[in-house]
Formats: C-alpha cells, structure tokens, sequence
C-alpha cells in the first residue's frame, strides 16, 4: 500500500521532459521508477543534440546523474514499452504504480510521401541524426551520401544535419531544400555559424534574384531579404572543408529521381509562390516543375510519435483529454484519452515531445515534464490510498516480468561502469566524446565490469 501520502509513479522515457517528471516527484519526496527504451539515459540530449556541443550535453548529463544518485529513483535501462517490445503498456500499468507517465519523446517518422521515397540515398533526418550521435542500431551503420545531398526543412534539425555533412562528411555540396522564401527560414541563427564560412554567396544571390518577383509580390524587398539572410553568417566557425552550400527557395519536392540501379539521382521540384495569411505566408505550388540534380536526399521535416507504442493514437499525435479542466496548467492537456470509452485512461499521463512532436529544444521539454508533475502531484493528492502497492512490491513484479521477457534491463550501477569505460577511449573515431555504437558491447561491458 502507498504510504503517508507518498507514491509510485513510472516514468516511461528518460529524455529531458522525462527526466524533468522524475526529479519534480522524487524532490516531493516519490518513488520513481524510470523505464527507457535506450540503456543510456538523455534521449536526445544523448542521441539528438549534435555531439560536439560537449558543454550543454555535459551540463544535463550532470544533472540527470544527480537524479539517479537518489534513494529514492529506480533506473531501468534498455526496457522498451510496446506491443512485442519488452513491456505493453498494459504491463506497465498493472505493475501496481500509482500513476504512469508517458514521455517517450516522438519516435515515428513522418511518412515523406513522394514517389520513390524508398530509394537508395533517401533517408529521415532522425536516422541520420541517430547515426552520427551513434545510437545503437544506427551508429554503426553505413549511411552513404554520395556529393551532392538535399536536404529538405530550414529548421534547426536541418542545420545540424549540414554541420555534419559540412564539418565531418565533407561533402562536395549541401542544398537546403525551402518551401517558403529566406524571410521565412526557422533556423536559430546562432546554430547557421556552424556552416556559415562554407555558404556559396553568388550562389545565394542569384537564387534570392531567381524569386525576386515572387517576394516582391508579398511586399517583401528582395535586397532586404537578402540582406537579412546572409547578415547572420557573422561569426562563423573556421572552415574545416570545401563544401558548398546553398539553398532553393520556394521549392517543393514532388518525386525522387532515380537511377537504374534505385539511386537518387535528384529531384522533381515545383516551384512555389507566396500568397499571405493573416501576418505569415504560405507556399502554393505553381505546376512548374523542374528536375534538380543530387546524389541523396534527407528529409527535416519533423516527427511524429510511434503509433505501435499502444497508447490512444491519432494523426500523429497520442490523444490527450478534449475537455478542459480549468486548472494552471490545464490537467486534460497532459491526460491520455482514449476517444473508443470518451474517458481519460486513468492514471496515465503524457509529457515532452510524446505530447507535442518536435516542439521546441531541451528548455521547452524541461517545463513540460514540471507541468505535468504539477498535473500528476495534483492527481495523487486526491487520489485513494492503499489501492496500490508499495515500491518493493512493483519493483518485484517488474523485475520478475523482465526476467520471464529475457530482458537485459540495466541500472544505474551499469551506466556508471559504462561511462567509466568510454571515458577511457576519448579520442577514437566520435564525433565529441567516445559511444560505443551497440547494445551488445554496453552490455558485454558491463557483465565483464560486474565480474
Ligand atoms: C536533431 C536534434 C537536435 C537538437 N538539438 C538541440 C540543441 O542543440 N539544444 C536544445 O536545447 N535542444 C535540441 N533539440 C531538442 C531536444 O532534443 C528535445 O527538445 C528534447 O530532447 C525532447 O525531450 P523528450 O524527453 O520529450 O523526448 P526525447 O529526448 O526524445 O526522449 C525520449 C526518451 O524515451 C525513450 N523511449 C522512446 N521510446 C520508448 C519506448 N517505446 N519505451 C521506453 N522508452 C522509450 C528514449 O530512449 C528516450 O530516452 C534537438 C532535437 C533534435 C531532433
């Protein structure tokens, strides 16, 4: 039975809205039980942020240590939760916590959805992404870019993809592919000054003066347009390579090209005019296509959450309660709702990009994981006690229902001897610090470090 008003809460997903979750209700003074698909925890302050921003992945790594150093947080690595994965999450709640918290981050790929999406050279940013923060399962594998790739969004996913293709693959020519005009590029501009020093500026201006027309036409002046683009290439960091790079303005892919052998061999693009929305713009496809030349092609575009998970799911997005409750912050936002009962599926909770894919950087996940331990301390203030177990209890029930999965969870004692171990390699072939690049050699390294 749960205890003078304390409680056992699963967290499902160690990122940092996860983590956020955990140290909010273990400082309350909870039992928190981490579940996490990787064995290492972070999600994508791990496997996402680019590897060589050593000072925020260390900053954050300090952090969650410190919240895995408590008495009072259990962690449990290389636990995956989902249909045929190592738990359902039916198993997950009737393990007897009191609350359950979904933050699995958004796992699925956005279907791309043009012809010959499925050919040699085309790739989702997030795999990329995985590969050079060398994720188990992606690190390791070859990821060939051939000279010249496109790579579709203007956002920051698609200047860290560049970084890497600039700064590490070298290759020859990098194209950012835009649906809108320059003015409406998302990028921060602080994260361009990792590529800045390798932008073909002709190349720049004479694609600014190819749209000229079409800006004007939304009252945007091309020069200033221009202007305001390459202003932010100021501090840029020293040029390590001779890659170019470019961008095609107000272009839509419509078809991947490709060769004999199902290679990229470029792009069918439509040319895009702007017409105004209220204050914003948006793209309308001319029916002017044209063919562009590249060797691969990535797609920034975004996420969604993986729909194979088992929670109530719906174009893209796990459903959260319609109705609102009034609260600050509003309790239904963070309530799974499963719309086949109209009810909220009690005791489960959502937060961090698991309730909104792809929105904004680590800040944004952090407060959204102390949203909704405001939502779930609220949620077990009223809740009864006694119906559920102990801390003991669970973790026994969990540790059996592993063990019957032949499951190799692994706990915080092994990421220390893991880490201790990378540390040692520093130097070798990474991108930042050392990772080794699959589960098999983590694990290995731990039972050989527990013997
Ligand atoms: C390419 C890229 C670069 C970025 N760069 C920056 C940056 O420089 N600075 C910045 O502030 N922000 C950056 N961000 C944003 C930041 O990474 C996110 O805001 C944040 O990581 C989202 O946190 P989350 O906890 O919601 O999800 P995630 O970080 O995705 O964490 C999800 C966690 O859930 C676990 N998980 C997944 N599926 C399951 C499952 N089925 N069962 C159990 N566990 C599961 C994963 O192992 C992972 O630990 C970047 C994002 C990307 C994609």
């Amino acid at each position: 039975m749960s205890i003078e008003g304390k409680h056992v809460i699963i967290v499902a997903g160690a990122g940092p809205a996860g983590m956020a979750v955990a140290v909010a209700l273990a400082k309350a003074g909870h039992e928190i039980i981490i579940l996490n698909r990787d064995i290492k925890f972070g999600g994508l302050a791990e496997y996402g942020i680019f590897p060589s921003k050593l000072k925020l992945r260390g900053g954050l790594k300090k952090q969650y240590w410190e919240l895995l150093d408590r008495p009072n947080v259990h962690y449990f690595g290389n636990v995956s939760i989902g249909n045929g994965k190592d738990l359902t999450v039916e198993d997950v709640r009737t393990l007897g916590a009191d609350a359950v918290v979904f933050s699995i981050g958004a796992q699925g790929t956005k279907a791309i959805g043009v012809e010959g999406d499925s050919a040699k050279g085309v790739f989702h940013a997030k795999d990329v992404v995985y590969h050079f923060n060398r994720l188990p399962g992606f690190g390791d594998r070859p990821f060939d870019m051939g000279r010249h790739v496109a790579v579709i969004g203007a956002g920051d996913v698609m200047v860290d993809i560049a970084h890497w293709l600039v700064r590490y693959k070298k290759v020859e020519r990098v194209t950012a592919i835009v649906r809108r005009g320059p003015a409406e590029r998302k990028y921060n501009p602080k994260e361009i000054r990792s590529v800045c020093a390798n932008m073909d500026l002709p190349g720049i201006a004479s694609e600014v003066a190819r749209i000229k027309d079409r800006l004007a036409a939304v009252g945007q002046n091309p020069d200033d347009v221009l202007k305001g683009l390459t202003d932010e290439f100021t501090k840029c960091e020293p040029k390590i390579s001779e890659t170019q790079m470019g961008f095609k303005f107000l272009a839509s892919p419509k078809r991947i090209l490709v060769d004999g052998n199902n290679r990229v061999r470029g792009l069918e693009m439509e040319d895009n005019k702007l017409d105004p929305k209220g204050e914003d713009t948006v793209a309308v496809g001319l029916k002017q296509y044209y063919e562009f030349p590249c060797d691969a092609v990535i797609f920034a575009v975004g996420d969604k959450v993986d729909e194979t998970v088992g929670l109530p799911y719906k174009s893209g997005m796990f459903v959260t309660n319609p109705n609102k409750t009034g609260n600050d912050p509003d309790d239904a936002l963070f309530q799974a709702f499963d719309e086949s009962t109209g009810k909220v599926v009690d005791g489960v909770f959502l937060a961090g990009w698991a309730r909104k894919a792809s929105e904004g950087l680590v800040g944004i996940a952090k407060r959204d994981g102390d949203w909704c331990a405001e939502v779930v301390g609220r949620y077990l203030s009223v809740k009864t006690q006694g119906s559920h177990s102990d801390v003991k209890t669970v973790l026994d029930k969990l540790g059996a229902t592993l063990k019957a999965r032949k499951s190799h969870p692994v706990n915080a004692e092994g990421l220390r001897l893991l880490e201790s171990s990378e540390k040692g390699h520093w130097g070798e072939d990474c991108i930042g610090e050392f990772k080794f690049a699959s589960n098999r050699e983590m694990i290995e390294l731990i039972e050989r470090g527990r013997a």
